[in-house]
């Protein structure tokens, strides 16, 4: 063994405190423990612990199969060349040598590695350490937003596989029904116990054409490319046979298939029609399986209907700025609003935005009309000036659509400038996805000219840790279906206030969205969040409302 590795080793041992440590040497293919640490406990005397570490009964039944997979790959590193230096997997295991002890500790097994010209590995250089508390709650903490597989690691996965014309493409959507329902009848810990079985059967049911992740707690995503349709039927009904079943709970999975017919469109918007075809099955008894067709997409209006109709309905006034009031928590007054974009039109009546944004977002014209709408939030701020009252900042949407191109910024200062207000009564929403986390650059100049950033949806889909680090936004909006979904449960609130916490303690501000009930406003207050929006204070309401809703709050304050 180099000097160097035993360099590393003793770095290792000294940094953490030994669990024990081992290396694997390839020239004559020996083991050796280096301290023994748990592996006395855990693999009660066994010879070949990597090998049979993931079998032990003291090994916590939901990990076996990753930890195996993990062993598997640290022993066969020195067949195929490997990139990395440092891998981890966190597991849980009983360390106590009470034989009767079922208190399971979380432990990281670390490994570096040594390597040849050739990236071959000539040894490994593993360890075990118990994870600390702080350690525990990170990793919670960080699975719930990057979803363990992490999303960029599978969005370039998928985009590759996609991108292989060669042979044909899908995407398939698949969830739990009733998941809930399990983690209400069984507990919490059995529901996180199927989903982590699942997510490791998936690792041993994926082929390399065949990659996952997950997009939220019982939501899974696959990417795969195929020659024979049946292809897909295959692979659904492995998935349905090996993981529709957790020791005697069966549930139902349900999938949404989108074939990819044009391999242009982004990876979002591909995921967005799977989960598409998947959710217009909910709740139907006789159908698991449904793919993705145009007219789901269109199913309340026509595209047709809206391209004829949209720039006809931005000149007669059918686009209307409705504002939903931000409010202080503690002391229940209005803090701010957000603009949001309603279309009523004369025979349809109220179209909402999940109508018509993504066409918009399509064929461009949302840059026309979320320039109407920053325009109307101007004119609102410049009018209550007028009338002397103190005026809210009010939150508009920038779509991701601007992104690619700072102009928007100078639409943004000619407008504040034209209606003559404060740059800092008008803030600005933007949600950061894996496709345009390289628009950062766009979002920093916002900043640097003096706009309030604050990141819209935190916690959904692709919006992680990650994205936080490298833009400076200011303000965090926590996602309504994260937080009504982490709602529901003891370790879910835990995260939420974490969150909090550490958002504050980045000197981030937070406003959670979706507060619908007076228990989840009590409970942002004490995880000291204090800005709230949502359906227990109002609505999104016109202007009029609005003006009537907070008129109290202005007399108090003249
Ligand atoms: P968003 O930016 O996340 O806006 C918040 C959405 O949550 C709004 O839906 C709002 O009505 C809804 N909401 C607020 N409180 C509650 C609650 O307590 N419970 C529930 N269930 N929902 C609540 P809305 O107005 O339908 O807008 C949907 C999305 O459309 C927005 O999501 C935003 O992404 C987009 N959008 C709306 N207006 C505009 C716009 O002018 N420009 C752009 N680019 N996008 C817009
Ligand atoms: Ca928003
Ligand atoms: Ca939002």
């Amino acid at each position: 063994m180099g000097k160097a590795i035993f360099q590393a080793l003793n770095d290792f041992l000294s940094r953490t405190h030994d669990m024990g440590a081992f290396v694997v040497d390839f020239s004559d293919n020996s083991f050796d423990v280096m301290s023994e640490g748990v592996f006395s406990a855990i693999l009660d005397g066994s010879i070949n612990p990597l090998e049979q570490l993931a079998e032990s009964s003291r090994i916590h039944e939901a990990d076996r199969v990753v930890l195996g997979a993990f062993c598997r790959d640290l022993l066969g590193s020195n067949k195929i060349p490997i990139h990395e230096d440092h891998f981890s997997v966190s597991f849980r295991g009983l360390v106590s040598d009470i034989p009767a002890d079922t208190d399971y500790k979380w432990i990281t097994l670390t490994a570096v590695i040594d390597r040849d010209e050739s990236l071959m590995a000539k040894c490994v250089i593993g360890h075990l350490k118990m994870m600390n508390n702080a350690e525990i709650l990170n990793k919670i903490i960080i699975d719930s937003f990057t979803n363990d597989k992490h999303p960029q690691v599978f969005n370039n996965q998928a985009k590759r596989i996609i991108d292989d014309e060669s042979r044909n493409a899908a995407i398939i959507q698949f969830d739990i029904e009733n998941f809930k329902l399990i983690n209400v009848r069984y507990g919490e810990e059995k529901g996180t116990e199927i989903l982590n079985y699942i997510k490791n059967g998936l690792d041993t049911i994926c082929t390399d054409k065949q990659v996952y992740t997950r997009l939220s707690a019982d939501v899974f995503m696959i990417a795969m490319s195929y020659d024979k349709p049946e292809e897909i039927e295959r692979l659904i009904s492995r998935i349905e046979d090996r993981l529709g079943i957790f020791g005697d709970i069966s549930y139902k999975l349900v999938f949404g298939v989108n074939i990819i017919t044009d391999r242009s469109i982004p990876m979002r918007k591909m995921g967005d029609r799977a989960a598409m075809a998947r959710q217009s099955i909910k709740g139907n008894a006789l159908k698991n399986v449904c793919y993705y067709s145009d007219n789901q997409e269109n199913k309340l209006v026509t595209k047709k209907f809206i391209e004829d109709r949209m720039d006809y309905a931005l000149e007669h006034g059918e686009f209307v700025m409705y504002l939903q009031p931000k409010y202080s928590i503690s002391t229940a007054g209005v803090v701010g609003a957000e603009a949001l974009v309603r279309w009523i039109h004369p025979e349809k009546g109220m179209l909402p935005p999940v109508e018509f944004i993504s066409v918009f977002e399509k064929n461009g014209f949302i840059i026309k009309l979320d320039e109407y709408i920053w325009e109307q939030a101007c004119k609102a701020i410049r009018g209550w000036i007028d009338s002397g009252v103190q005026p809210v900042p009010i939150s508009v949407n920038i779509s991701r659509v601007h992104l690619t191109d700072e102009k928007f910024i100078d639409v943004l200062d000619r407008l504040i400038e034209k209606y003559d207000i404060p740059k800092n009564m008008i803030e600005t929403e933007i949600t950061e996805t894996v496709e345009n986390a390289g628009d950062s650059e766009v979002i920093k100049r916002l900043k640097e000219r003096g706009y309030m950033l604050l990141m819209d949806d935190f916690g959904s889909g692709y919006s992680s840790l990650n994205m936080l680090k490298s833009t400076p936004f200011d303000v965090i909006k926590i996602d309504r279906d994260f937080f009504s979904e982490f709602m529901l449960s003891d370790r879910g609130k835990k995260i939420i206030s974490h969150t909090i916490s550490m958002s504050k303690d980045i000197g981030l501000d937070m406003v959670a969205e979706g507060v619908e009930t007076k228990e989840q406003a009590e409970f942002l207050k004490n995880c000291g969040c204090d800005v709230a929006q949502g359906y227990y204070y109002s609505k999104p309401v016109p202007i009029n409302d609005f003006e009537r809703l907070v008129y109290d709050d202005w007399i108090a304050t003249d």
